[in-house]
């Protein structure tokens, strides 16, 4: 008992109330503003130069790629034009050599070559008419998603800032992307346009507003997945800070401005920095201090996949630590497995001592078991953290905080959510509010919509309203979002 009233007290700092939420709002409210009006805010609130959203009607067949890490992705999406799509895909890998090529050329003619093998395989018709006679056929537009700092200047135009996840080639560094990779395009003779650089949220808002039902155009396109971020649709003449854009990168001919919209990409990864609002334990506070950004991106560190894990190991290392050994984690000496007596064992190497020892699919499984005795999370801390023969009592403790931890991210992840449909007057101006979201901890962390829906009924301004906010996975935005985002990059011209 000792020890369940020790993780009691310990959930209790994990508690996020009404009213922090509220205050949360507030101030994610405030900051979206000031981050419409000028650069340099904690929101940052990126203008994209996507102007439109599509409403399932759309029809044609637009290209895709992806350089995320590993991986080069291309794709055809064929748009039926009712709501439903179909989606043929290539993958290979980068070879490392490139990724530290010396020459820009190296790499993107890579990806060049892997386009062109796409087009051979899937649309040899098109592929050889045009060959043929060049100008018979039409262009496809790309949609390509580059995962990498790039400051946008244009919807098919960003220089790159620099490279991260071992890329590392100087000569491209302030070069714009999808010059390079048209150029690549163009040595070959493909009948194909690089039309918009993508970033994968704004991928997700497309991907979700084409297949949402109904007529409703989808407001919000968020991800709660390694890392989190949204993009959302904005009336144009809210982003202030537009005109200051305009004059340093060639005015509105950049873009459609007609719609009167702009979609802007929030990345709220990092609202609340410096910390006012957020709500920060001992283990928010070690997890920062020893990450590779210290005093950055906390809203993120406390709300998506590639932190949960770490919050929940570092409580879990501290309950096991405890200076009373009736209270500690682990420590029984005559726990019952299978009706036999054992002690409670964790290995030297368990997971449990080494930073992002767990990964946030644990708490997954932890949440979700309502087995006898909490059977599977004893099985899956056996597995996982090498502990051994953990009692009854150990897995209530495991289990109260891996809730307390979840139930709190999603709560957060209400404050932006909850925060963009204030800031944006959109339950006064629709009767549906629609939300596409996508990454594996939205995905698959039990009830993480219901805690976020029951946050949003808890913030004044939505209370009872929450009914007409409708929230669905919108998967594919490097693919399907970014041929979208393609399609009305054609369709601006
Ligand atoms: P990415 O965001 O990198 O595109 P994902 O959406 O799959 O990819 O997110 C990966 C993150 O989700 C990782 O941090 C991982 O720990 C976490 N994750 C993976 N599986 C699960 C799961 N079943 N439940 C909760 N989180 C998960």
């Amino acid at each position: 008992m000792a020890l369940e009233a020790e993780a009691k007290r310990m959930v209790a700092q994990f508690e996020y109330s009404a009213e922090e939420v509220n205050k949360g709002v507030r101030e994610f409210v405030r900051e979206m503003e000031e981050g419409l009006a000028k650069q340099g805010t904690s929101i940052s609130q990126i203008p994209t130069y996507v102007t439109s959203v599509p409403n399932g009607t759309e029809k044609g067949v637009y290209l895709a790629v992806d350089l995320g890490g590993t991986n080069f992705r291309v794709c055809s999406v064929t748009l039926h034009g009712n709501q439903s799509f179909s989606l043929q895909q290539s993958k290979v890998p980068v070879p490392r050599a490139l990724m530290e090529a010396k020459t820009s050329h190296e790499l993107f003619s890579f990806l060049a070559k892997q386009i062109e093998a796409f087009l051979k395989t899937h649309h040899l018709d098109h592929f050889e008419k045009h060959k043929a006679q060049p100008g018979e056929v039409d262009y496809f537009d790309l949609g390509f998603t580059f995962s990498f700092p790039v400051n946008q200047v244009g919807i098919n135009k960003g220089k790159l800032m620099r490279w991260t996840k071992g890329f590392n080639i100087d000569e491209a560094l302030g070069q714009d992307v999808c010059e390079l990779l048209q150029k690549e395009i163009d040595s070959l003779g493909l009948p194909v346009r690089v039309a918009a650089l993508v970033n994968d949220t704004v991928g997700t808002l497309m991907a979700r507003s084409y297949t949402s039902p109904g007529k409703t155009s989808t407001l919000i396109g968020a991800i709660f997945g390694t890392g989190t971020n949204g993009a959302y649709v904005e009336k144009l003449d809210r982003v202030k800070k537009m005109k200051e854009i305009d004059d340093a990168t060639g005015g509105a001919a950049n873009y459609d401005a007609t719609t009167g919209l702009m979609v802007i990409n929030t990345e709220w990864g990092s609202f609340d920095n410096p910390l006012k609002v957020l709500p920060n334990t001992q283990y928010d506070i070690d997890l920062d201090k020893e990450s590779v950004n210290p005093g950055i991106q906390m809203f993120e560190k406390r709300v998506s996949g590639m932190f949960l894990g770490e919050i929940l190991r570092r409580a879990l290392l501290s309950l096991y630590q405890h200076p009373d050994a009736g209270v500690a984690l682990f420590k029984d000496e005559s726990s019952h497995t299978n009706d036999i007596r054992s002690t409670t064992t964790v290995a030297d190497d368990s997971p449990l001592f080494k930073q992002w020892g767990i990964d946030t699919s644990f708490l997954s499984i932890v949440e979700e078991d309502q087995s006898d005795h909490l059977r599977i999370t004893k099985q899956v801390l056996e597995k996982e953290l090498k502990v051994e023969a953990a009692s009854t009592e150990d897995c209530v403790a495991v289990k109260m905080l891996v809730h307390a931890i979840g139930k709190r991210a999603a709560r957060l992840a209400a404050v932006a959510l909850g925060g963009v449909v204030l800031s944006t007057n959109k339950l006064q101006e629709d009767e549906t509010v629609d939300i596409g979201v996508d990454g594996s901890l939205v995905e698959y962390y039990p009830g993480f919509e219901e805690y976020i829906r029951e946050a949003f009924r808890e913030i004044e301004g939505i209370g009872e309203e929450e009914k007409r906010i409708r929230i669905g996975l919108a998967k594919d935005g490097s693919g399907l979002g970014a041929a979208l985002i393609a399609l009305v990059a054609h369709n601006a011209e």
